[in-house]
């Protein structure tokens, strides 16, 4: 028997015809993996991204076991933006099309609220939505969840960055216990794992990706004979490599700032970090680096400590750290999911009995290797992709998230739809909320227009002062 087979599957009869006609003729990888245990009944933490087929995952899933008579709402879908809720709401119609009357509605923010308070009078079976307007409705009373049997967080490690976890926590707290919990995810970073240990039971963990594994991590020496050839060194370590985020470790807090100044002379789009910032700039450099408008970050071991980075695409050692447990923490930061992290660590003369001990640790030769050409320098073509908004209002003010992503991405402000004023949700990158302030990242080539939507909509009925923060 073929295991990739959909009829290898306890999928009702209507279903399965209906895959045939679509022309699903074998189950993507992680629907054979998710699949037999969703229609089991299990809570599952999927790995994977958009193009597996996991939306079908969990879409045939929550279909199979729908109660089309009982016309009260069964499944949840929560997604990031409004563009990925009507993308899975599609799927779920087509994969839905040969049931009769299954009723699949979307309650999304940014769109009216009337009119999806007329469509959830006359019912449905499914709702896909966005965090914030789903919260909203259950606390207005006009969507009720009592009788749901499941919930799927669609894009989970998303919706945590757009800073979705307090309507999150609310919602799940409507919800029926006795339920089955799905969560989707491309990435599993330490909030990912504390909000399943919450809302879910026993979960079973698929992934089609290998996770973090130290042993990808290529590490690059690098003999300098100057503290002046250092910095140059760096910057061509940067422009060969290009990441998208690094941080350039160095031992002291006068030389993180110095680091960091002369990248930004030069054209890089970087921070320092270390412990003589204030509070609010240790709060904002965090946030520009995460939400990835800076991508350099220079800093102290100390100051790194704290920080929850999920994944650096390079980690650089202005000079090599006092011992081979520092340097292997720092290292240990870089790779990602599946691709390759890269370690580059720069020293003189003076500092090679600090590569001899970690040869000693490491158990292995090391080779300096020669730096890489000068040309590079010539043409540089180092810019982040994302630049951050500041608000001028926060958590006290009740801004939410749904509210800053609603004002930018609504098609009232200014423009029409599908006009050169647009900007859609995938234009939107992280969102951070302070008690008095919030950022949200927006892709460079709409930065101008985002910050127009915010100067002239409303937030909370109210007019924020809004400003792009830049190195
Ligand atoms: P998704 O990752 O959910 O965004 O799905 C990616 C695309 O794959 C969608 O266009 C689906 O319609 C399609 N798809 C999902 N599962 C299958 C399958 N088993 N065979 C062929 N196409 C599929």
């Amino acid at each position: 028997m073929d295991n990739a087979a959909f009829s290898a599957l306890s999928l009702h009869k209507d279903l399965l015809k209906n895959l045939e006609s679509l022309g699903y003729q074998k189950m993507t990888p992680i629907q054979a993996q998710s699949l037999p245990n969703i229609l089991n009944n299990k809570d599952v933490i999927a790995q994977a991204k958009t193009g597996s087929g996991k939306t079908a995952a969990f879409a045939l899933g929550l279909l199979n076991k729908l109660n089309v008579k009982q016309f009260r709402v069964q499944s949840l879908i929560l997604c990031p933006t409004r563009e990925l809720a009507d993308q899975v709401a599609k799927e779920v119609r087509r994969l839905a099309r040969a049931t009769h009357n299954i009723k699949v509605l979307t309650l999304c923010g940014g769109m009216p609220f009337g009119p999806q308070i007329g469509s959830l009078e006359h019912g449905a079976h499914i709702i896909v939505g966005t965090p914030g307007r789903v919260e909203e409705h259950l606390r207005k009373g006009t969507l009720r969840l009592g009788n749901l049997t499941t919930l799927v967080l669609d894009e989970a490690d998303r919706m945590l960055d757009m800073g979705f976890q307090p309507s999150l926590d609310a919602i799940v707290e409507q919800l029926p216990r006795n339920r089955q919990t799905l969560l989707f995810s491309a990435t599993y970073p330490d909030q990912i794992q504390s909000i399943s240990r919450r809302i879910m039971t026993d979960p079973v963990m698929v992934a089609v990706e290998s996770i973090h594994d130290k042993s990808t991590i290529q590490q690059h020496f690098y003999k300098v004979n100057s503290d002046k050839e250092r910095m140059t060194a760096l910057q061509l370590l940067l422009q060969k490599y290009q990441p998208e985020s690094s941080v350039v470790f160095c031992n002291t807090r006068r030389e993180t700032q110095e680091v960091a100044d002369e990248l930004v002379d030069f054209g890089f789009s970087a921070l320092a970090l270390h412990g003589d910032l204030e509070q609010r700039q240790r709060d904002q450099t965090l946030v520009r680096f995460a939400n990835k408008s800076t991508s350099v970050l220079v800093a102290t071991d100390v100051a790194a400590r704290g920080l929850d980075i999920e994944a650096l695409d390079a980690v650089i050692n202005f000079q090599i750290a006092r011992d081979a447990e520092v340097h292997i923490h720092r290292i240990g930061r870089t790779g990602r999911a599946g691709s390759k992290g890269v370690a580059c660590s720069l020293y003189t003369d003076k500092e090679a009995y600090k590569v001899a001990l970690l040869e000693d640790y490491l158990d292995q030769l090391i080779v300096g290797e020669p730096l890489p050409s000068m040309q590079l320098l010539e043409k540089r073509t180092f810019s982040p992709s994302m630049e951050t908004l500041q608000i001028d209002g926060g958590k006290k003010q009740k801004v939410r998230p749904g509210d800053i992503l609603g004002a930018l991405t609504s098609k009232t402000a200014i423009g029409k739809e599908g006009g050169a004023d647009t900007i859609t949700g995938s234009d939107v990158g992280k969102i951070n909320i302070f008690d008095r302030c919030a950022y949200v990242a927006v892709k460079s080539d709409v930065s101008k227009r985002a910050l127009k939507k915010l100067g002239q909509g409303k937030l909370k009925g109210r007019n924020f002062r809004a400003r792009l923060i830049s190195s």
